[in-house]
């Protein structure tokens, strides 16, 4: 079984991306297996170095959106891609449409060592 932390890294990292092309959602969630059973409804990559996305545990403490304490806001925006699905997708055919953005971003982050697990939000 993968641990949080290695699931958070499957859903979410993507430092070498994105691809410039308007299927990157289509494929990455299909490629990290969002879409199994059914299609994940959002889901955010972010491309930017492992190192530095760990490092947002150790940066601005927030509640997270279910009340949670464990949340952190990383002090510098980031370049991420915004997976949202399409209301015309039909399950097995997921359709997302792609939205590339620069936004300080917000992880929960659990364990020891502290690192990311659960991708937040985006402002
Ligand atoms: P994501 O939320 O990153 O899209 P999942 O929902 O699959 O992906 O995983 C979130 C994981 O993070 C769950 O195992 C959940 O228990 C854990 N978690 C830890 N802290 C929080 C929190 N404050 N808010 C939401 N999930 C959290």
């Amino acid at each position: 079984k993968e641990s949080r932390a290695m699931m958070f890294q499957q859903q979410h990292m993507d430092p070498d991306g994105p691809s410039t092309n308007s299927n990157y959602c289509n494929q990455m969630m299909r490629r990290r297996l969002m879409t199994e059973g059914r299609c994940k409804p959002v889901n955010t990559f972010i491309h930017e170095p492992l190192v530095d996305v760990q490092a947002i545990c150790l940066q601005g403490n927030t509640i997270c959106k279910n009340g949670k304490p464990n949340c952190h806001k990383s002090s510098s925006s980031m370049k991420i891609t915004d997976c949202r699905v399409k209301s015309s997708s039909k399950y097995p055919d997921c359709d997302y449409q792609t939205s590339h953005k620069e936004r300080h971003i917000i992880v929960a982050c659990e364990g020891n060592p502290y690192v990311p697990v659960h991708f937040d939000a985006s402002v």
